[in-house]
């Protein structure tokens, strides 16, 4: 028999959804047509705030929810009308939905059974998959006599067990808490490089988003936003709903308006140079903003949370509020005007109206091939 991992890797298929949408009545689309395609193998973060299409999404793949319109393609074959049993794959439920009164084994041997997998193909699989999750020890127990995080290395024990094309999760971890969340993330990492699973993660965690996915989706209103690499959609984001989505705290986005060559806050600061005219939003991360180095931006603290390692300062820059992010150890006076600047290729521009991002607003087209070559 091929090992587990061998036979998983082989199996991933792709996904393509076109033209995909749902809606529960005329007036309740959740999700407009929507095209996206997913590679054999790769791991995809389905991202967004609650509400937007997440969970929706991952069961029309699954074939737990119908689609209203369009296709979906899992490796080379039409699946939206075909049962969920007949789609080639498994998924792994936030709240495990293991069978109580079976032991570990029987409950991740359950479906193979049921597919009249021989019994000795069954121990195999069942000790195969048991070893790579490190559950070799608790076959005999039952999910009761088990950890929140056992639980559900047997939930995708279970899932993978079946050597399906596709892997499915829906906010798997959002049971656990921290420190074992933290722990999941990283099994889970370690396990795709192993098995090359295709698989499609929703949540709404952007840590989780950040570490797990090839490629981050996210959705606003059933809408894709942005589609990228997680470098990508944290150095690049596309929009203005990205930008605010993502980094804790999140991106800062101030209205300026742009008189040809600068960009102004309200009280006539320039915050920047750009040669647009009219209302534009611009966006920093806590992070790049300078402090106190001779900037010549005015901004009043009004609040400050020190997390140890680095500070956060809320200020108030022309009636706008901005978050810095600022080193542990750096010497800042809190009756004091800070004094800021914003180091020009850390900023980001959008759109005034749309909020959709202005590419290569700031830098310089040596910039960008750098930059883009480095988040490929
Ligand atoms: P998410 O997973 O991103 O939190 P969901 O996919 O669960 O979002 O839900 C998307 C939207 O669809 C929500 O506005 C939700 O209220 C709506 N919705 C979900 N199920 C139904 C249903 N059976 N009938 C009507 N509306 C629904």
């Amino acid at each position: 028999m091929t090992a587990i991992d061998t036979a998983i890797r082989a199996a991933a298929a792709d996904i393509e959804l076109m033209g995909v949408t749902k809606a529960y009545d005329v007036r309740t689309v959740v999700i407009p047509p929507l095209d996206v395609a997913l590679r054999p193998g790769e791991f995809t973060v389905v991202l967004g705030p609650s509400g937007c299409g997440k969970s929706t999404l991952l069961q029309m793949i699954a074939g737990l929810e119908r689609v209203s319109g369009g296709k979906i393609v899992i490796g080379g074959r039409e699946v939206q009308d075909l049962e969920p049993k007949h789609r080639g794959c498994a998924m792994v439920f936030q709240n495990y939905a293991l069978y109580p009164h079976m032991t570990v084994a029987e409950n991740m041997a359950y479906s193979l059974k049921v597919a009249g997998v021989s019994k000795t193909e069954r121990a195999e699989r069942v000790a195969d998959v048991a070893r790579m999750l490190g559950l070799a020890d608790f076959l005999a127990r039952k999910p009761g006599q088990l950890s929140g995080g056992q639980r559900q290395r047997v939930a995708i024990g279970r899932a993978i067990i079946r050597e399906p094309g596709v892997l499915l999760f829906d906010e798997p971890l959002s049971n656990l808490d921290a420190q074992l969340r933290h722990d999941m993330r990283v099994e889970l990492a370690d396990l795709h490089r192993r098995i090359g699973a295709t698989s499609v993660f929703v949540t709404h965690d952007q840590v989780e988003a950040m570490t797990l996915a090839d490629r981050i989706l996210i959705l606003n209103k059933g809408r894709i936003e942005q589609f990228d690499t997680p470098k990508a959609i944290y150095h690049r984001p596309a929009s203005v709903f990205v930008a605010k989505f993502i980094g804790a705290p999140p991106m800062n986005v101030l209205t300026v308006t742009g008189d040809g060559s600068a960009l102004r806050l309200a009280d006539g600061q320039v915050v920047g140079n750009y040669e647009g005219k009219g209302s534009f939003q611009l966006g920093i991360r806590p992070e790049d903003i300078t402090v106190n180095a001779g900037g010549a931006i005015k901004a009043a603290i009004r609040y400050r949370e020190d997390l140890g390692s680095h500070e956060i300062l809320e200020a108030d820059v022309a009636g706008q509020q901005l978050r810095i992010s600022t080193p542990f150890g750096a010497e800042i006076d809190a009756a004091a005007t800070l004094s800021l600047s914003f180091p020009q290729a850390r900023l980001h521009l959008f759109d005034g109206e749309t909020g959709r991002a202005i590419p290569n607003a700031f830098h310089n087209a040596d910039a960008v091939r750098r930059s883009v070559k480095e988040y490929q």
